[in-house]
């Protein structure tokens, strides 16, 4: 019998699942409880999102090759004006950055769960019942609110993002940095025959109405790009939409028996693909500190700050608010030699996964 307090991980998505996979294969590993209750709206399976090798290589190597088998590693990634001029262009390390199918994802953690992991619905939790709570529940934990009670919730980031599948091949993996009104493209090639991308716009250019023709509206707004940019969003299917959100940084929590992993731990704009990569993080470390939670939260806070001034500063670049801090970036990576940006480049990527 362990000697370690039981857990109850509230969220079963992502990050309670990793806790729950990590807790369970310590050497003498607590009672495991995950309480769950349906994401709404359901995540799309068919979205490609993208785990670094920070996180890939915390994995049991069957999971690990499981993962890599279901998608593929992104080689290589360019950064372009709206004109469709390369800005930079950049390759990847092998097996530093995977993109597969958010669903395969899941499931994959979902069938890595030993049957000693228990089941209940979310309903069923009650605080009293186990040694320790991991708050896994996403934006709007309530673990999240017991802990920093003075914080308020997460805060809306400026921008929407909408995030499509297409049918078409995209070539090579691109991002497009708007001139404006916080409008960013970016696409990552899944196969010889699909693309997944997103395109980010200023919440303030949304109709009123939450029912409007997104395709239409996406194509109205990215009509100037280059190609294929708007063959890429005709062709898809109606995009998914969501706000960008973010927490205001917080000191790391204390407290004995309360911890948070995932989006409840810190949400970040949505635009370094870094969020399932900080969720399995964040799970393996509390399995190193478990049960010292203090103790986790210190070793956490370094990485996450260092995550979220990268994803500030890579947000402020590509994606301005106004016109002409957009040419006069594009303008001035014009001059810059390659060599230079490379460096500066490869340096806010490293700065941007390490801890
Ligand atoms: C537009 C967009 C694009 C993104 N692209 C990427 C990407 O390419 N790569 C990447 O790594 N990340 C990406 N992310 C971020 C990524 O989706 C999140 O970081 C990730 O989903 C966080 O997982 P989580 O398990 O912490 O939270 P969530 O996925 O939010 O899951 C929380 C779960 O808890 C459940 N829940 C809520 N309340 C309770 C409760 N009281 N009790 C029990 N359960 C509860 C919810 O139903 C849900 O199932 C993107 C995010 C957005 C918005």
């Amino acid at each position: 019998m362990s000697l370690l307090p039981p857990v109850a991980i509230r969220g079963s998505s992502l990050s309670g699942l990793a806790a729950a996979l990590s807790l369970s294969s310590l050497p003498s590993p607590p009672p495991v409880t995950l309480y769950s209750s349906p994401p709404s709206p359901p995540p799309d399976p068919h979205i490609g999102v993208g785990v670094w090798s920070t996180a890939l290589s915390l994995l049991p190597p069957p999971l690990r090759a499981d993962l890599s088998g279901r998608g593929a590693f992104l080689s290589a990634a360019g950064y372009r004006a709206v004109d469709g001029r390369w800005l930079h262009r950049t390759s990847l390390p092998p097996g530093r950055l995977l993109f597969l199918p958010q669903g395969e994802l899941l499931e994959r953690f979902e069938a890595a769960l030993p049957p000693s992991v228990s089941r209940r619905p979310a309903a069923e939790y009650e605080g009293g019942e186990h040694g320790v709570t991991v708050g896994a529940e996403g934006a709007c934990s309530p673990t999240r609110a017991l802990l920093h009670p003075s914080c308020p919730g997460p805060q809306p980031g400026g921008y929407h993002v909408f995030r499509g599948n297409s049918p078409h091949p995209a070539g090579e993996a691109f991002q497009t940095w708007g001139r404006g009104g916080r409008k960013r493209f970016a696409v990552v090639p899944m196969s010889a025959e699909a693309s997944t991308w997103f395109a980010t716009v200023d919440s303030g250019l949304l109709p009123p109405s939450p029912s409007f023709d997104r395709r239409s509206f996406l194509l109205s707004h990215f009509s100037s790009f280059h190609p294929p940019v708007p063959s890429l969003i005709s062709s898809s299917p109606p995009p998914l939409l969501s706000p960008s959100l973010s927490h205001p940084p917080s000191p790391p929590p204390s407290h004995p028996s309360l911890c948070l992993v995932g989006d409840a731990h810190r949400l970040l704009d949505p635009v370094l693909a870094m969020g399932f990569t900080l969720a399995i993080e964040d799970a393996y470390s509390l399995a190193t500190h478990y049960p010292d939670l203090p103790a986790y939260h210190r070793a956490r806070a370094g990485r996450r700050r260092n995550a979220a001034a990268a994803s500030a500063l890579v947000g402020a670049l590509a994606q301005p608010s106004v016109a002409g801090v957009g040419e006069a970036r594009d303008a001035l990576l014009g001059v810059v030699p390659g060599v230079v940006k490379g460096a500066v480049f490869d340096w806010v990527m490293e700065a941007s996964l390490r801890g």
